[in-house]
């Protein structure tokens, strides 16, 4: 590991002016980026220690909603009465990953800005586009079995690893940040991250020394069921082969509101507004969510080793709206 410097904010405002300097890298729980300065696949100069900030509180927010601080652990939003009465998605998704442990250390704030988990990233002896921009993707051509189906480029077909990041999208989450001029911004997680395209080491559309802060969901969707469904490789410890983090609500027969959203199969949690139109109105049947199935994997694409996720995403996602609809199989 390389030497760095460490600074320990007392304020937000000053975590986001220390972390504004060239180099410097947050830390909160540590639970990446600890492994990955072990790996020098980051070297940060300096570490600017955000855990003692006084945002690790669970609020709710005058709208019905709830606000999450940034320094809130895993284990704690997990276990919140309110997350598990009115989030259920966003609780299973939690508990879905990682272990008891590193749920324990990482934060809300780092699960939504934790790094991919492609094997070829974290090899410093394989070409890597997001490690090292223009040296080439050793995924391509590679064993892509974690990889992206869709929103890949041909200079990284990585995908993003957290399950609360997908049932934060599902349930319309933004989050709110604090830049380093004192700036206080609110973005819809879906327009936080970026898609690879040709600069995949651009992730988010955070700026230098930019915080976030809390993460803000609106007030659940009323009589809405919830669902956090993960294929994954082994039963505990283990990323999302495909994930779905779906909430629907019913008026009388049909089906009145809907979200989608998916990981493990995009660089970014995914969700498909088109998929979702398709469904709102329709009586639930297993041909419609078929149907909704291929609209969402029109533009899919595999990678060889990864090809099954295509056929996996969609028995996925119709067993999920089977569950959420109560149509029986
Ligand atoms: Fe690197 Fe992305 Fe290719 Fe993986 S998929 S080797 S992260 S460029």
């Amino acid at each position: 590991m390389r030497s760095f410097d460490y600074s320990r904010a007392q304020t937000p405002q000053e975590a986001a002016r220390l972390a504004g300097e060239a180099g410097a890298r947050f830390i909160a729980g540590g639970t990446n980026l600890l492994d990955l300065m072990k790996l020098e696949i980051e070297t940060p100069r300096r570490l600017v220690d955000i855990s003692r900030l006084s945002l690790d509180v669970i609020a709710a927010t005058p709208a019905g909603g709830l606000s999450i601080g940034a320094m809130v652990t895993n284990s704690d939003l997990a276990a919140n009465g309110r997350v598990r009465e009115a989030y259920p998605a966003l609780a299973r998704a939690i508990l879905a990953g990682a272990s008891a442990q590193i749920r324990n250390k990482a934060t809300t704030g780092g699960n939504l800005l934790q790094r991919t988990r492609c094997f070829y990233f974290y090899d410093a002896a394989s070409p890597c586009n997001k490690r090292n921009p223009g040296s080439g993707c050793s995924a391509i051509g590679g064993f892509t079995r974690i990889h992206a189906i869709l929103g890949a480029s041909d200079q990284c077909i990585a995908t993003h690893p957290s399950d609360m990041a997908v049932a934060l999208l599902a349930l319309d989450a933004s989050v709110v940040t604090l830049k380093v001029d004192g700036g206080v911004r609110r973005l819809p997680l879906a327009e936080l991250y970026r898609l690879p395209g040709e600069t995949p080491h651009l992730e988010t559309v955070l700026e230098a020394g930019e915080l976030i802060t809390h993460v803000e969901l609106p007030p659940a969707p009323a009589g809405a069921r919830q669902i956090y469904r993960k294929v994954r490789d082994r039963a505990s410890y283990a990323f999302a082969i495909v994930s779905i983090a779906g909430i629907v609500s019913m008026q009388g027969a049909r089906i009145a509101t809907v979200a989608l959203a998916l990981g493990g199969v995009a660089p970014k949690p995914w969700r498909d507004e088109r998929v979702e139109q398709a469904l709102i109105g329709a009586v639930p049947a297993t041909e419609t969510f078929e149907a909704a199935a291929g609209i969402l994997l029109a533009d899919a694409r595999g990678q060889g080793s990864n090809d099954f996720k295509i056929p996996l995403v969609r028995r996925a996602l119709v067993a999920s709206l089977r569950d959420l609809t109560g149509v029986a199989s």
